[in-house]
Formats: structure tokens, sequence, C-alpha cells
């Protein structure tokens, strides 16, 4: 089969390797839309700890069951499916404690390598995490449900009111979804930041209360006339920048919530001022990655068509452009490219 492979920071070339066969309980998937990721990105850019190059990469997908391993109950070949890149072992201390979504198990044994004609599902995925998936949705917004997942995630930790201001920093993919999700919960007063009117726009689009220009920097003040002078109820930070983090505690209200949701570069530090977290009762999340009941609430999201998820797909282009794909996701005016082989 063709596949990309990230041979070096900044260098993909397509290669012919072996098409996966699956093992017991493994599932081979024909890729029909792959989609890039901010994390593919910095990948592209700089490697990733977690995979050593070269590489194969990409890991929001959909595709056609192309080949079923002995002992898949639920499934057939020639099925639709949707799946997320990773599942828990169920059985760690930290699955055992309902945070499946920091299970050692779920990093390690990941499925990665959706830029590529096929991509091999591991059995633990398959029985978890894997969708039949609705003919009324495309195989490019099905391939939403890994990052939708990990928005779900974190607004699980926050105790969101229908009448709440949240402002969310960062209109790229992730905090979109953030703006989709929020309205999809019934939320309706949603200040999305950005630094590109591109990004503001589409915002707008998609439902934003207000849309802020913070290229000129970012401050509390910019938010309080919206918020009767106090702050917000939460903040969602959704850029990785050490000091949007910093700013992100300044604009919550007494007793507000903030998720700090963007990864920082490794060794990224960060001061709050204690006087802020401790009088003001601020609370502070940082969540990470999926669990298994928001991979399903993601799911039910999608398949009730309650998104205008497809908005965010500026884009698509054929397997052998994905160098072309990177170089456009630098320029930045654009949210995702989907990827069809
Ligand atoms: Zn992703
Ligand atoms: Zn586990």
């Amino acid at each position: 089969m063709r596949a990309n492979v990230l041979v070096k920071p900044g260098q993909i070339e397509l290669r012919e390797i072996e098409t996966p066969s699956p093992e017991i309980g493994e599932v081979v998937l024909k890729i029909r839309a792959a989609l890039t990721c901010g994390t593919d990105l910095k990948t592209f850019l700089r490697g990733h700890p977690k995979f050593p190059l070269p590489t194969l990469f990409g890991h929001e997908f959909s595709g056609e069951i192309a080949q079923l391993g002995h002992n898949v109950g639920g499934f057939r070949e020639g099925d639709q499916v949707m799946s997320v890149p990773s599942a828990p072992c169920g059985r760690c201390y930290y699955c055992l404690r309902g945070q499946d979504n920091i299970c050692e198990t779920a990093m390690a044994k990941y499925a990665h390598g959706a830029y590529a004609e096929y991509i091999k599902i591991p059995a633990h995925i398959v029985a978890q995490n894997m969708f039949l998936k609705p003919s009324n949705l495309s195989f490019q917004e099905a391939a939403l449900l890994e990052p939708l997942a990990c928005v779900i995630h974190g607004l699980s930790l926050t105790k969101l009111r229908e009448d709440d201001t949240v402002v969310v920093i960062g209109s790229g993919a992730i905090g979109l979804l953030y703006l989709l999700a929020l309205r999809a919960l019934g939320l309706h007063k949603i200040i999305m930041m950005a630094r590109r009117t591109y990004k503001l726009s589409l915002a707008k689009h998609l439902g934003a209360y207000k849309t802020i220009d913070v290229s000129e920097g970012i401050s509390r003040e910019m938010i309080l006339d919206f918020t009767t002078g106090r702050g917000a109820d939460a903040v969602i930070e959704c850029t990785g920048n050490p000091t949007i983090w910093e700013s992100a505690v300044n604009m919550v209200r007494r007793g507000g919530e903030v998720i700090l949701f963007g990864g920082c570069k490794p060794g990224s530090t960060v001061t709050f001022d204690t006087q802020r977290l401790h009088y003001d009762q601020v609370t502070i999340r940082s969540p990470f990655h999926l669990t298994r009941a928001s991979v399903r609430q993601a799911f039910n999201l999608l398949a009730e068509r309650q998104l205008l998820a497809s908005c965010l797909i500026t884009d698509s282009y054929p397997l052998d452009q994905l160098g072309e794909v990177f170089s456009l996701l630098q320029r930045g005016d654009c949210i995702k490219y989907a990827v069809i082989p």
C-alpha cells in the first residue's frame, strides 16, 4: 500500500510499504478520510517524543473494513466505521479510578498512520472505541470523532450552566469544536478570541456570541463589558501558549473555572498569582486526551448531526499532496484538511 512516512522534521515521503493484515480481534480499515490536526503539524515540524522518526502518522480517520481478524464481533467486511486511535486497558490504577484518559496502555498501543491507504486497528480499540458510521454522516465529519471526544472530556470536568458566559481563547479546530459542543449543550454566550480574521469570521458563522481579535494582545478588560464587569464564568484556553495560560486565569470571574487545554512545549512553566487562585477561588483544570465515556458522547453528538462540523474542514487533498497540505497549514487561513487516499 502507499503510506506517507515522516522521514525527518519537515520531510514526508509517500512510500510503498506492506499492507497490514489483522490478527485476532483486529481489523484493517481502508481509509476514506484522514484529517490533519495541530498535533500532526507539531510532529511534522519537530518530531514527536513518543513516535521516533521515521514514522507513519495521522490519527483522525474513518474508513471501510477491508479485512477482519478472527473473533471480531459486531462488524463485517465492507462496514463503514469511525474510530478513535486509542482505548484504555480497563484494569490499571487509573482506569479503575475512572481516569481512563491517562491509562498508560492507551498511549502505548496507539493506532497512528492514517495518511495511508490502510490502517490496522488493535483489538482493544475495535472492542471499545470503534463504531458503525451512520450513513448520513460523511467520512470527513466522522473523522472528527477523536478531537471532539477530547473536547467533550474537557467539558465533562466543568460545572457549566446554560446561562454562563464562556470565553474560548484560540479559534482553530479545537476552539471551534468547543464552540460547537457548548452550543449543542445549550449555551449561547460564547466569546471567541483569535488572531486571524478568517478564524473569527468562521467562529461568528458557527454561532459565537462575540468575536474578539487578539492580534494586538489579550487582556481581561476586553471581556468586562460582556460579563457585567465580573469576568467570564469559564475560560477555555486552546492555544498551547504559556503566556495565554496565564492570561486565561486572569479573565475568569471569582469562583469561575479555567480549562487549560492546549498542550505547551516540553519544559514550559507558568506563573499564577496565589491571591487570585485562593481568594477568588479559581478552579483550574488541564484535561488530557479522551475517555470511553467522552468518545460515546462525541459519537452521539456527531450521529445526531447537532453540529455544523463539516465547516471545520477547509478542503481535501489526495494522499500524495500531504507535504503541500502541511505548507498550507503553516500559512494559517484554514482549520483542518481532509486527506483522501
Ligand atoms: Zn488530533
Ligand atoms: Zn488502564
